[in-house]
């Protein structure tokens, strides 16, 4: 995956966290393997919005608990190849690498195949999302225009538009219109 436009964590100063993206690779967070990895035939068409529906985090080792929870939820539970969203959004705004671009995910059936999926950590039912994790979310999207993985007329959903869910929660999904490009 071409990271080349984002700062990694340790380069993070204070005078530049505005404008960059804080992208935490599978490495730094400790990831399984994944069992099996299926390529992403074009750029997404849909960006489909959740929740993880879990604890809200404080602070980045909450979140990291949080990531190996889920992977290993959705490996050993659900019986998946890997943790099933493409990017998971702490926060605290930092965009933690789930299988990336140009993978398909597990986590909107019948949509995998198009989409990219993007995941809010914590529960967005009643408590609102950060402006921190929407304007992060924000930049993902237009980074994966960029770099030619999302297609530049996409469309951005939440879960429940393509399913029979809850899910991204109301708080979040009632923010998702301020979210669009269009
Ligand atoms: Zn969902």
């Amino acid at each position: 995956m071409d990271t080349s436009h984002v700062k990694p964590p340790e380069e993070e100063s204070s005078t530049t966290a505005e404008k960059c993206l804080t992208l935490v690779s599978r490495n730094q967070w400790g990831a399984l393997v994944p069992l099996c990895k299926e390529t992403l035939q074009y750029p997404a068409e849909l960006a489909i919005i959740h929740h993880t529906a879990l604890w809200s985090c404080h602070g980045s080792q909450d979140h990291l608990t949080q990531l190996r929870h889920i992977q290993k939820l959705h490996m050993q539970d659900r019986g998946f190849d890997d943790i099933g969203y493409n990017f998971l959004i702490g926060r605290d705004g930092t965009v933690y690498e789930g299988r990336g671009w140009g993978v398909v995910g597990a986590h909107a059936k019948g949509h995998n195949h198009n989409s990219v999926g993007i995941a809010f950590m914590g529960n967005f039912n009643d408590e609102a999302p950060s402006s921190a994790a929407l304007s992060s979310t924000q930049q993902l999207l237009l980074s994966g225009v960029v770099l030619g993985q999302l297609h530049h007329n996409y469309t951005l959903l939440g879960h429940r538009d393509v399913g029979d869910t809850e899910c991204p929660g109301n708080m979040l999904y009632k923010e998702l219109q301020h979210l669009s490009h269009h």
